[in-house]
């Protein structure tokens, strides 16, 4: 596997934290009173659902965007999600065009989504695949400049800002709990919060249907998952083919790596909402859930978990918050109202 300290170390973050400044906010940090009283120790949130994009994906892309130069005719992407949201912000800011691609299969509300953030959509094929073959083709053809959502040095150093926002405000955290699905954003904390403090704990979490970087870390190299659909759904994804960085990052870097069913982040969810008064998106409440679910006993405080979006459907939201059961490709998930 790659040697990735030849290509990332701590400067890179430093220097990705002055590239993005004025673009990605440096979010908030704050208590959760009941997070803290279930753990018997201190719990924060890392409040990522704060970004202009509602998501901590506009670090790496905002990162990866600076580096271009100002000639550059553009960049693409084929993201449907947040990746995609944070390059079309990124690159309005930048003054620059971005073309996202995506497949006919895309809701609406999405392709809006992306739209009203400035960048340009090119709706191809009826798969991922064939969007991201549209991608590289404008990459060939007319110059512009892929941003991948997450195999990237800058993307990485990008993510990792927040590890230096945490030990910055926190220097007596112990633990991170951090979302990992093609893991940008626990390898990039993961390098800044270690070269700051060795000692601390850093714990990835995914769901448990279709984790390719658990799968992956587990094999000790790339293997394929299928893709269902979860409540985390920006949790999904494979890692890629050609997996450079990444993979190798969160094997060294990643403590443990724990798994999360739809219940328990059905809970989190509504945990998150009616104790805490947030909105987030079902990837962002995988450490509550974990917390929750009792699957980090040996977890030491201050702890901080990632609120790394709040980017989904409020009808979703709203039915997961009422206790009524939700739809998810051919599985329906019973619903359960909150009780503390
Ligand atoms: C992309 C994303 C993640 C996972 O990030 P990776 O870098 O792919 O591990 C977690 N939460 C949200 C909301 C995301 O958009």
């Amino acid at each position: 596997m790659s040697d990735w300290r030849r290509e990332l170390s701590l400067e890179n973050v430093t220097a990705a934290r002055a590239a993005i400044a004025g673009i990605a906010v440096e979010t908030p940090l704050v208590p959760s009173p009941f997070l803290s009283s279930m753990a018997g120790m201190e719990v924060l949130l890392k409040l990522e659902i704060a970004q202009p994009i509602g998501a901590f994906k506009i670090r790496g892309a905002a990162n990866a965007i600076s580096v271009l130069p100002g000639d550059c005719p553009g960049v693409t992407c084929c993201s449907t999600g947040n990746h995609g949201r944070g390059v079309a912000y990124a690159a309005r800011a930048r003054g620059l065009r971005a073309v996202i691609c995506m497949s006919e299969l895309v809701p609406e509300a999405k392709v809006e989504g992306i739209r009203a953030l400035g960048a340009e959509v090119r709706i191809i094929g009826r798969s991922q695949d064939e969007a991201g073959k549209e991608s590289r083709r404008l990459v060939e053809e007319e110059g512009l400049a892929e941003i991948p959502p997450f195999d990237d040095p800058l993307v990485i150093a990008g993510q990792g800002t927040i590890g230096l926002e945490l030990l910055d405000s926190r220097p007596d955290l112990e633990t991170l709990l951090i979302p990992l699905s093609g893991g940008g954003l626990a390898a990039g904390i993961a390098l800044a919060a270690k070269a700051r403090k060795p000692g601390i704990r850093v714990i990835g979490i995914s769901m448990d249907r279709g984790a390719a970087m658990y799968e992956a870390m587990q094999a000790g190299r790339n293997v394929a998952v299928e893709e269902v659909p979860s409540l985390a759904d920006s949790l999904g994804g494979g890692l890629g083919a050609d997996n450079r960085l990444t993979l190798p990052l969160c094997r060294d870097l990643v403590d443990e790596t724990v798994l999360v069913t739809e219940e328990e982040i059905y809970r989190a969810m509504q945990c998150h909402y009616y104790e805490d008064r947030i909105v987030c998106e079902g990837g962002s409440a995988v450490g509550a859930a974990a917390m929750l679910a009792g699957k980090l006993p040996s977890m030491k405080g201050p702890a901080a978990t990632i609120l790394s979006g709040r980017n989904l459907d409020m009808k979703m939201h709203a039915d997961i918050m009422a206790g009524r059961a939700v739809r998810l490709g051919d599985l329906t998930l019973e619903g359960q109202p909150y009780h503390a």
